[in-house]
């Protein structure tokens, strides 16, 4: 039975292809994703799997009950899309302006519809149940996530597992970390509220712009002179705007970053010294500010016993090349919190394409579609593997 999951989805690779294209094309934006919920309500109704909507916002969750005594076991796949442009020339693009699939969750999407439709056709000979949970919402905070686990959707099941479809691994490869996988990803805005004033008597001023450039190079010696070299951490300024005109100075300063660390401890130790940097910095200069440190999604925290389980389900996976154990990387996920709730793992198939690879959330993302078919079989063996069953 397992070899006939198996062989399913080589059978219905193009109808995955399709209807991800599909997804592609109707991108929308986290909490606002309407059709692709009723999209996928749809695809459980018809098939006969029961389901129920609005869980915890706009999630859908499947249970599928097996004809065979076994676990219960959580697949999540996360499906809103990005507020980014597609500039891509390919005849499935967004047809949604400056709304786009970069990220891969239709792609997710796809591969645990399509694991479902397979386990459906073996429904007698299914151990256990599987629950797929479609997750909306993922790229925003709070995200989709703490709202679904809260829901209580979670409570009875055993496990949890997730993917990410991911283009700085090469396709062929399923890759994913003992414990810490993916760190926590906080955001903060700043306001320097300076005095402006003549271009040519800066002694009457508060220049927000040399205030902020100040603090933009005092902030970066928290990780580099004030965190412990073994801890791990992240301070990034993305944006810095200010100023008018060329003999105007600036009254105020906008700055936008991001702070990733894994461990609580290390995150507070940092915003209570950016505090610091902040307010010292700015009294020097008599200026006054607005600090605004909004915490992200808690790190992705892998199971030991999970995360052996997901390479052990990969190396059996035909398609896949190679299977490792990874550092943790620095990018952010809210499935964090499903394993807050329960023991699981989260995990990379790699979805690099041989040309024209782009990194997530750029433009011009896109994927090696067969990654699609390496996860779906990665998670059908999971399924077998967690159920201790051989495979025939
Ligand atoms: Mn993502």
């Amino acid at each position: 039975m397992w070899t006939d999951l198996i062989n399913f989805i080589d059978h219905h690779y193009e109808e995955m292809v399709d209807l991800r294209r599909y997804l592609h094309q109707h991108p929308e934006l986290s909490f606002q994703e309407e059709h692709t919920a009723r999209l996928i309500a749809d695809t459980y109704e018809q098939l006969g799997i029961p389901y129920q909507s609005k869980v915890g916002g706009n999630g859908v969750v499947a249970t599928l009950q097996g004809g065979k005594p076994g676990k219960k076991i959580a697949l999540r796949a996360d499906f809103d899309a990005l507020p980014i442009q597609d500039e891509k020339e390919v005849p499935y693009k967004s047809k949604v302006d400056g709304v786009m699939h970069a990220c891969a969750h239709d792609g997710h999407t796809t591969t645990l519809l399509t694991v479902a439709k397979a386990m459906k056709q073996f429904q007698e000979q299914i151990p256990g149940t599987v629950v797929f949970v479609h997750q909306h919402a993922e790229e925003l905070t709070p995200g989709g996530a703490k709202s679904i686990v809260e829901s209580g959707v979670l409570d009875d099941v055993d496990a949890v597992f997730g993917t990410h479809l991911w283009t700085s691994t090469p396709y062929g490869h399923v890759q994913t970390a003992p414990k810490e996988f993916m760190a926590g990803a906080d955001q903060f805005s700043l306001t320097i509220k300076g005095k402006g004033g003549h271009g040519a008597m800066p002694h009457q001023t508060k220049d927000a712009i040399a205030i902020g450039s100040q603090l933009v190079a005092n902030l970066q010696q928290i990780v580099s002179r004030r965190v412990d070299p073994l801890g791990t951490a992240v301070i990034t300024i993305g944006t810095f705007h200010a100023g008018s005109t060329f003999n105007i100075i600036a009254d105020t300063a906008t700055i936008t970053g991001t702070v990733r660390t894994f461990e609580p401890a290390l995150q507070d130790f940092i915003i209570g010294e950016m505090e610091k940097i902040i307010k010292g910095t700015c009294i020097s200069y008599g200026a006054d500010y607005d600090f605004n440190y909004v915490k992200g999604y808690p790190p992705v925290v892998n199971h030991p016993d999970e995360a052996a389980l997901v390479l052990q389900a990969a190396n059996q996976v035909e398609d896949v090349e190679r299977v490792e154990e990874v550092v943790p990387s620095m990018t952010g996920e809210d499935f964090s919190y499903y394993l807050l709730k329960k023991p699981g793992a989260f995990f990379f198939t790699g979805a690099q394409k041989q040309t024209d690879n782009y990194p997530h959330h750029h433009p011009k993302f896109d994927i090696d579609e067969r990654a699609m078919a390496v996860a779906a079989k990665t998670f059908i063996t999971i399924v077998k593997e967690y159920n201790n069953e051989t495979s025939c």
